[in-house]
């Protein structure tokens, strides 16, 4: 019979470390890996046959739940016209002029195959429209796996970046300036500095991958002050937040416009989609009509195209976000009750569908504070409420995820497994 170790077992046999994306397996929480025969609605399945609430709906796309109906028969409609042309399908125009029709700064988009392509394609249009080579970037901010982005901060405030991966060449990261998020005085020295040299600040307007951190007030203002100022772009990277904290993103919530907007997760609803978006002035630049060059085969595919249109048609419902918004605040509020009771030094915070845990006695605001939790506590926890049927993204500087498909009854369930683990743990 199939078990999950067996199964992981098998996997490394012919994978790495047995999986496709490093945080699937499991390092910072320790055992083994689910692995996931089937998901529908608010719920997956392992191998075993095991039940799982799923608040990772693969890492954000999945806001109107796994299987969702619209969204498979508009798959499945689509499939049977043919799986990928290499030519324009109208599917494109159609989910593009949704975009746009969204956020307000979007005149033109380009779709591409993953967050990944269009974080690294936003930086090279930035590059290009300047003429400048420098970027910012924020220590704890994820865009992806390009190699310009692939830098953590070096030694000293005002030092260059170094790689944060073996493979990055120094000469790039030296590229790259790395400042502290929701601290802009970190920001306001690397543009006394290089000012002249900064093609665009790359920002996580709220982000999601040091778990989930707001924006202090006047943080972003500030962000959009400088790049103003000193002739750089400001791109946001909205691969997780956007179509997630609201519907017109992090930008929508904190009324700030970006130069440039970064896409991903929700408008694939699963399927393999990531996107750029910004003023013809700049986007137009790219290739067919600009000098910076970009492409993808598999760029704009009908499947793909069809997942992410049935989806942002069900998220831009009237109410859609308010209801999501009222139901995962009281799944906080009752991790926060449970948290009180078991007098743990725990709490939770959301977003819209976009959430945090946190093994600290209050919601961290950078990424320092992030590194603070009891890790040891959190891994305990973890399993805790895996085994009781509760499936959370696998380490603690990860953002939570919430869908329209999550009931009371799940809610409550996550809750009074929360607070059994919580008093286990405290
Ligand atoms: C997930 C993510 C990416 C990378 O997207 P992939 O589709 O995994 O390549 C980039 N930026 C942010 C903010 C993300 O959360």
């Amino acid at each position: 019979m199939s078990t999950n170790a067996s199964e992981f077992e098998r996997a490394q046999r012919v994978l790495v470390g047995g999986v496709n994306s490093a945080v699937r397996a499991f390092r910072a929480v320790g055992g083994t890996p689910r692995f996931i025969a089937r998901a529908e609605g608010a719920y997956m399945w392992d191998v075993e046959g095991r039940r799982y609430i799923d608040y990772l709906g693969s890492w954000g796309p999945m806001i109107v739940g796994q299987s969702h109906p619209k969204v498979i028969e508009a798959v499945t409609r689509a499939a049977r016209d043919g799986l990928s042309y290499g030519a324009p399908n109208v599917m494109e125009t159609e989910l593009a002029e949704r975009i746009c029709g969204i956020f307000p700064h979007v005149e033109r988009v380009r779709f591409t195959s993953s967050g990944t392509e269009a974080a690294m394609s936003a930086l090279r249009l930035a590059r290009g429209f300047t003429g400048r080579d420098a970027i910012v970037k924020f220590e704890g901010c994820y865009h992806g796996t390009a190699d310009s982005l692939l830098v953590k901060a070096g030694s000293g405030a005002l030092a260059f970046g170094t790689p944060s991966s073996a493979g990055v060449p120094a000469d790039l990261a030296r590229h790259t300036l790395v400042a502290q998020y929701n601290d802009l005085a970190s920001v306001e020295a690397l543009f006394a500095e290089h000012g002249g040299r900064i093609a665009c600040v790359m920002v996580e307007p709220m982000p999601g991958n040091m778990n989930l951190i707001v924006p202090k007030p006047g943080f972003l203002e500030g962000l959009r002050e400088l790049c103003t100022r000193h002739g750089a772009l400001l791109i946001f990277d909205e691969v997780m937040s956007g179509f997630r904290v609201a519907l017109g993103g992090a930008q929508e919530l904190v009324g700030i416009t970006p130069d440039l907007s970064a896409f991903g997760k929700v408008i694939g609803g699963g399927m393999p989609v990531g996107a750029i978006g910004g003023p013809a002035k700049v986007m137009e630049m790219m290739a067919p009509l600009g000098t910076v060059y970009q492409a993808g085969t598999l760029s704009g595919n009908p499947i793909a195209m069809a997942a992410g249109i049935a989806t942002i048609d069900l998220i831009r419902e009237p109410g859609f976000f308010e209801r999501l918004g009222e139901r995962c605040s009281r799944l906080v509020a009752g991790l926060n009750d449970a948290a009180r009771e078991a007098g743990v030094a725990f709490c939770a915070r959301h977003r819209g569908g976009m959430a945090g845990l946190y093994m600290l006695p209050q919601p961290p605001a950078s990424f320092a504070e992030v590194q603070r939790q009891d890790v040891d506590r959190f891994k305990r926890f973890y399993h805790l409420m895996l085994d009781a049927g509760v499936y959370l993204p696998p380490s603690p500087v990860e953002a939570f995820f919430f869908s329209s498909a999550h009931s009371d009854a799940d809610i409550d369930a996550t809750i009074a497994a929360a607070r059994d683990a919580l008093k286990a743990v405290a």
